[in-house]
C-alpha cells in the first residue's frame, strides 16, 4: 500500500459545503468538530480547499444559483473522492423540494455516495456517514489501481510503494564526544 492510500485511509480530509440549508444542519456538522465528539481525534480534519479534500458533505437544498458553485467544488476535488448528502434537504429537497428555484437533493446536480436522513440528522449519524464514506472511497482506490489509473494530483513519490527507513539503535548510533570546555574556548 502507497505513503497516500495509508494516509487517506485512516485520515480522510473533508470539506463542508452550505447549499443553503436552514444551518440546523450545519450546526450539526460543526458540533462533530466540537470536543463532544471531536472528529479530528480519528484523523478526520475540515479543510477550506477542496483540493486538500477527500470527501464533500453537502447540507440543505440545491437551487438554480449555487448549483454552479457546488459543481465547480466537487470538480476540484481529487479522485477518488465520496459525497455526502446530509439531512432531508440535502437528500431530496426536504421542505424547500417545492420551491420555484429548488432543483431538489444534491443527486440532482453531482452524485451522491452516501445519505444521512434526518431534519437535522444528529452528529453520531453524521460520523456514521462519513465511516461508510471511507468504504465508497476505498472500493473507489481500488477499482482506479484496477484501471492503472493514479491519481494526476499526486507527485509520483506518494503512489509508489512504503520504503522501510531502518530504526536508529544504541548499536548503530555513534557515540557522541563530551567534554567539559568547548575546543575552541580558551
Ligand atoms: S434537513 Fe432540516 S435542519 Fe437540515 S437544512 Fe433541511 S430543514 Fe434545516
Amino acid at each position: 500500500m502507497g505513503l497516500f492510500d495509508k494516509a487517506a485511509q485512516k485520515s480522510p480530509w473533508i470539506i463542508h459545503f452550505d447549499c443553503n440549508s436552514c444551518n440546523g444542519c450545519d450546526i450539526e456538522i460543526l458540533a462533530c468538530l466540537t470536543p463532544l465528539y471531536d472528529v479530528e481525534r480519528f484523523g478526520i480534519i475540515n479543510v477550506g480547499n477542496p483540493k486538500h479534500a477527500d470527501i464533500l458533505i453537502v447540507s440543505g437544498a440545491v437551487n438554480q444559483k449555487n448549483q454552479r458553485v457546488l459543481k465547480n467544488i466537487y470538480n476540484e476535488i481529487p479522485e477518488p473522492k465520496a459525497v455526502i448528502a446530509i439531512g432531508a434537504c440535502g437528500c431530496t429537497g426536504g421542505i424547500f423540494r417545492e420551491c420555484y428555484n429548488v432543483m431538489g437533493g444534491i443527486d440532482t446536480v453531482i452524485p451522491v455516495d452516501v445519505y444521512v436522513p434526518g431534519c437535522s440528522p444528529k452528529p453520531e449519524a453524521i460520523i456514521d456517514g462519513v465511516v461508510k464514506a471511507l468504504g465508497k472511497l476505498e472500493e473507489k482506490r481500488k477499482k482506479m489501481k484496477e484501471k492503472g489509473e493514479e491519481n494526476p494530483f499526486l507527485p509520483e513519490e506518494f503512489t509508489s510503494e512504503l520504503v522501510e527507513i531502518p530504526s536508529i539503535t544504541s548499536e548503530t548510533k555513534e557515540p557522541v564526544p563530551v567534554s567539559d570546555k568547548p575546543e575552541d574556548s580558551k
